[in-house]
């Protein structure tokens, strides 16, 4: 009888979406169960860290390993499943990519805790107690982990085989992983090429079903503001004013949020050639709006004015990517109260 292999399932810093999305393949996890035996998931089974640590090294066979490195224990236990695994999967955008935990990047984790035990207002907090690493307690020492000032992607802490996009990933896309694995297992088929990126390799506008027309736009539109029945179901959402991250993000989920007349937010990131994910989106919003020196019929103050409508640009342009962006992180300066 064919020997099991083993797959463990880790959540770092993300929401768990990711979890249950691998519960979402259906009878799908009956043939996972027939090639595998699940030995780490802490979501849904009792597993100890301990357990792990006295595994043999390379003892698991695929670890999915969801969310961010945010904490000393996200770290720990990344490296702690590197080493006793041989392939580590980079399973759905906040692990790729440092996904929205990513955004806090913006800030730091001292202003992270002050606003959250200090500011928001369902907070009762009279004596302004902040988390500690470490508490004596009249039962003994308490620790909790350290949060970082920088959310890392995965592969920014340890060596990545593979990277499934996704916020969170898809059904399609995790079972063509999980096929992939079992012919591999059973009949000896190689494995996708290490780095490889479980999606497609095109952007998402070659995906979508939207004609394009390529109008220059001269007002942008959150979709809600485009009354029922005004939006074309068929024409492309950057044409009719709705910032879409389409261009810039890569496809694989099957236009999933168009569909529904929604944008894409980019949580599949960019394409290999994008260096940048927002700085991709800028780009080719550039050509939207006609901003090139040969094209332009607008001035300076309509263009700054165009620019202006779109609210949130950070939110938009790096919801999911920030970490593995050219600029990684805001920097605070001292003294000034500045990010
Ligand atoms: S990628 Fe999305 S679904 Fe997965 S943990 Fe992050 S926020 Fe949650
Ligand atoms: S910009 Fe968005 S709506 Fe337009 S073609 Fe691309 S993915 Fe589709
Ligand atoms: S359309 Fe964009 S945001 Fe929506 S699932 Fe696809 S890649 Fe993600």
């Amino acid at each position: 009888m064919m020997e099991k292999i083993k797959i463990a399932q880790y959540w770092g810093a993300g929401c768990g979406g990711c979890d249950v999305a691998l519960l979402d393949i259906e009878e799908k996890i009956l043939g996972v169960a027939e090639i595998a035996d699940i030995v780490f998931w802490p979501l849904a089974m009792d597993a100890k860290l301990k357990d792990v640590e006295a595994m043999p090294d390379g003892y698991i066979t695929t670890t999915l390993y969801n969310g961010a490195v945010r904490n000393s224990e996200n770290e720990y236990v990344a490296k702690l499943l590197r080493q006793k695994s041989k392939i580590v999967v980079a399973f759905g955008s906040c692990a790729c990519f440092g996904g929205i935990p990513g955004l806090a990047n913006i800030t730091t984790s001292d202003d992270v805790l002050d606003y959250v035990y200090h500011k928001i207002p369902s907070m009762y907090n009279p004596e302004g107690t902040l988390p500690q690493p470490e508490y004596e307690a009249p039962e003994g020492e308490l620790e909790l982990p350290v949060l970082y000032d920088t959310v890392k992607t995965l592969d920014q802490v340890i060596d990545v085989d593979y990277f499934m996009p996704g916020c969170p990933p898809t059904v399609e896309r995790i079972n063509e992983f999980l096929d992939a694995v079992e012919k591999h297992i059973k009949e000896g088929s190689p494995l996708p090429p290490k780095g490889a990126v479980i999606a497609s390799e095109k952007t998402l506008c070659d995906e979508c079903p939207r004609r394009r027309e390529y109008r220059q736009i001269e007002r942008v539109y959150l979709p809600h503001e485009i009354p029922p029945g005004e939006l074309d179901p068929e024409l492309c959402l950057l044409d009719q004013g709705i910032i879409c991250m389409g261009p810039a993000t890569r496809a694989g989920c099957g236009a999933k949020c168009i569909q529904v007349n929604q944008p894409c937010r980019g949580c599949f990131g960019p394409t290999r050639a994008a260096l940048d994910h927002g700085g991709s989106m800028l780009s080719a919003l550039a050509s939207v709006f006609k901003l090139s020196e040969n094209e332009t019929k607008l001035s300076e103050d309509q263009i700054i004015e165009l620019m202006s409508q779109i609210r949130d640009p950070l939110g938009t342009f790096y919801e999911f990517t920030m970490p593995k962006g050219l600029i990684k992180r805001a920097v605070k300066e001292k003294g000034r109260g500045q990010t």
